[in-house]
């Protein structure tokens, strides 16, 4: 019997068949984006003690999911690394400071999408995790599973050792009294575009050249109990393969609708969009729907665009040329 004895050029052949998925990636300059949510959001409305709490609170996730990408760590734990001190501010509607549902708690919803591999991992309407993108990752890496929901996930949380807090951690005045609010104006459950802002996302681009995505957030205020949005539904509000990643906020049913986050990357990769274009081809379409919001989107080469239907977004971007953080339309990045 003749054995299969492979030469250097059939083996080059064979590596031409292999889909690009499979391939490694190419060196890259690394590259992190994040945001803290869009919405209706005036300049003119924010003091100037807000702002600087909000820019100091983008800068601390840019640290630290730079941090991990400039000491050559992977996309994938520099978008974990960006969430985390999101999640554990008050200021942002994830984790910690999250918004209540209509009967007054706080439903937490995560995923978090790696490209170079396309294992993704999401958590639905959980309590008490203190950080959710961190259940999304251990759905991920140590369960056989994408999506948990409900009870399922926190025990889920339980068993992977995830610390959980009471559900005072994750209660502030302000989302309170948003609650209050809506229930002042009556028709609870209310609809999905009030009452929102601050949802986190991070997307990265780490040396070796493989993308990153992740996406945190409460929901809705007034939401009703059991309420998914686009943030834990793999493809809307989350999406990461070998060319792009994205990561959404915006009036999450429209953003379900509009398979938001991969139609921006199939524009890319198919239509061959830059990442600014396809991000406003799909804000566009969501607008006709009905919808608004904002995103953050990266390509492969280190190209991106942090678009915004709305007022203003929180959001910021790190490279090797520094970090900045931006609230209101027309400002840098
Ligand atoms: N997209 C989120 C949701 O619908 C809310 C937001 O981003 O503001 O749950």
């Amino acid at each position: 019997m003749t054995k299969f004895l492979p030469t250097l050029a059939t083996l080059a052949a064979l590596a031409a068949l292999m889909p690009a998925a499979a391939q490694p990636a190419a060196a890259a300059e690394p590259v992190l984006l994040i945001h803290g949510g869009a919405g209706t959001l005036r300049a003119a409305d924010m003091s100037a003690d807000d702002r600087a709490a909000y820019e100091a609170a983008l800068h601390a996730a840019l640290e630290a999911g730079w941090r991990v990408l400039e000491s050559g760590g992977s996309a994938l734990d520099a978008v974990t690394a960006a969430i985390v001190p999101m999640e554990d501010s008050p200021l942002f509607n994830a984790g910690r400071g999250a918004v209540f549902t209509a009967d007054g708690r706080n439903e937490l919803d995560a995923s978090i999408m790696d490209g170079a591999t396309r294992q993704a991992g999401a958590v639905g309407a959980v309590r008490w995790v203190r950080n959710p993108v961190l259940l999304a990752r251990r759905v991920m890496e140590a369960s056989p599973h994408v999506f948990l929901a409900g009870e399922g996930a926190i025990e889920f949380a339980i068993d992977q050792g995830l610390e959980l807090k009471p559900s005072s951690w994750f209660r502030t005045e302000r989302r309170w009294q948003q609650l209050q609010h809506a229930i002042l104006q009556g028709a609870l459950p209310i609809e999905p575009d009030q009452g929102r802002f601050g949802t986190v996302g991070a997307v990265a681009l780490d040396a070796g050249g493989r993308l990153a995505a992740a996406t945190s957030t409460g929901g809705t205020t007034a939401k009703r109990w059991g309420r998914l949005g686009d943030v834990p539904v793999i493809g809307a509000g989350t999406w990461a393969d070998t060319g792009c990643a994205v990561s959404a906020t915006g009036d999450g049913e429209y953003f379900i609708r509009a398979a938001a986050a991969h139609a921006i990357c199939a524009r890319m990769s198919l239509g061959g969009d830059t990442p600014a274009a396809a991000a406003s081809g799909v804000l566009e379409e969501i607008r006709a729907l009905g919808g608004l919001g904002g995103v953050i989107v990266l390509d492969g080469a280190g190209r991106y665009s942090l678009s915004f239907s709305t007022e203003g977004m929180y959001r910021g971007r790190a490279d090797a040329a520094g970090r900045e953080v931006a609230i209101f339309a027309g400002e840098e990045p």
